[in-house]
């Protein structure tokens, strides 16, 4: 127990708790852990605490020193959540308020901007921009946040008046329901954070147009994170018969057939993504060439290998099949499952295109997984390309999380 607890502006925390008259809270590390916090990685474990107050209010920010009284960082607390702290500055003169808050995600967009991303983008990437468990998806004129840890959601008000400062948005909508919030107190909510407006918008992406459920579609509403790896498939769907599983709205169906493939069946199992991706369709006016099903994939791509049915490509980017390293096996299952099947499923040179979103599966685990699907299916495969997700969802090296999307394209023969 410690940590000198001294009275200090008290702007900041007024801000935060509106009647709380805050601590200047210090928190000592233990002498032996890991590297990982000195690396760059911003969060800090209850285990790895030597000294700290067990008064201080959640959400509080702490200043974080090394069990010699070095300096590490600033950051937000929760002693209710397993991840104690996570740090939102290493920098001891930075004050975190207001401006903070607008100065990071003016950053943020600086950045974007800089990377060529103008309309749509991946704004805020929480632990890769240096604001943990923030993530802010920009659709144009349109923002969907998530705060998914309570030290940044007490910032609420601060991060909305930046994105307005800035942006000068349209709208904006959180979309808080997400379970991983109830780790750290807190309940799972979606609402308007601007005044109402129709949830249901359009996006441009690579000169094609698609609906976005902001309110009730899957995470944000747009997986934005495949955006460049769509236009990865441009030169082999030319004239091919392709089939997509785990389609969702039917964005990598779009793009194939926008890039001349002969025809196109995407399937879901989701009713309302199917739904969803027939407007996509439509809105393009490409139906004639893209179809969709409601299936669940597991079943048709064993029936239809089992039936000899064969395509020129097949493209499979399903949800993350765990959550946790404890299931860690039932997703390597479930990946070489659908890839054995894609692959029978394809005409000799055809290809593959398939992804993994859990970082729990890593890059070298994957391409483990994709060769033993190919020797149980007995073909030969050539990597056409491997990269991950889109350069609006930095990659921080010792930050695994941020290095979470695996996109392949193999050549099956
Ligand atoms: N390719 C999409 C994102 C896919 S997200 C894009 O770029 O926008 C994963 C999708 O898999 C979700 O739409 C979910 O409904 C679907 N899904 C989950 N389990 C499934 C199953 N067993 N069969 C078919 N689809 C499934």
């Amino acid at each position: 127990m410690s940590g000198s607890l001294g009275l200090e502006t008290t702007k900041n925390y007024f801000i935060l708790f509106g009647y709380f008259a805050g601590f200047m809270a210090n928190v000592y590390l233990k002498r032996k852990i890991s590297n990982r916090v000195v690396n760059g990685h911003p969060w800090i474990f209850n285990n790895e605490v030597e000294k700290w107050d067990h008064n201080i209010p959640a959400g509080e920010i702490v200043d974080v020193y090394t069990f010699d009284k070095k300096f590490v960082g600033k950051g937000y607390i929760n002693p209710v959540s397993r991840i104690l702290i996570r740090l939102l500055t290493r920098n001891k003169t930075e004050e975190i308020n207001e401006n903070f808050f607008l100065q990071r995600i003016r950053q943020c967009w600086e950045y974007r901007k800089k990377l060529g991303y103008s309309e749509n983008c991946r704004l805020v990437f929480g632990e890769a921009d240096s604001l943990p468990q923030l993530i802010i998806d920009k659709f144009n004129d349109y923002f969907v946040i998530q705060t998914l840890a309570l030290g940044i959601d007490a910032w609420k008000p601060s991060i909305v008046n930046a994105l307005n400062n800035i942006f000068q948005p349209k709208g904006i909508f959180e979309r808080n329901d997400v379970p991983v919030r109830e780790l750290e107190g807190l309940p799972q909510q979606k609402g308007f954070l601007s005044p109402s407006f129709n949830t249901q918008i359009i996006i441009w992406e690579n000169g094609l147009q698609f609906n976005v459920d902001i309110e009730n579609g899957q995470k944000t509403g747009y997986f934005l994170d495949q955006q460049d790896n769509r236009r990865h498939i441009q030169h082999i769907v030319k004239g091919a018969e392709v089939l997509g599983a785990f389609t969702y709205t039917g964005t990598f169906e779009i793009h194939a057939a926008y890039f001349g493939a002969k025809s196109v069946l995407g399937i879901d199992i989701s009713e309302n993504a199917i739904l969803q991706a027939r407007k996509n369709a439509e809105l393009n006016e490409l139906q004639n060439i893209c179809h969709f099903e409601t299936a669940n994939a597991f079943d048709v791509l064993k029936q239809w290998s089992n039936d000899g049915k064969k395509y020129d490509v097949v493209m499979l980017d399903p949800p993350a099949f765990t959550k946790s390293r404890d299931t860690i096996q039932k997703a390597i299952t479930g990946y070489k499952e659908i890839n054995l099947r894609g692959m029978k499923l394809l005409k000799p040179g055809g290809f593959l295109v398939t992804s993994s979103c859990t970082n729990l599966v890593d890059q070298k685990l994957f391409l483990q997984i994709i060769d033993m699907a190919a020797k149980d299916a007995r073909k030969k495969i050539r990597q056409v390309t491997f990269q991950t997700q889109s350069a609006d969802h930095p990659v921080i090296h010792g930050i695994e999380s941020t290095m979470y999307l695996k996109f392949l394209i193999v050549e099956v023969s």
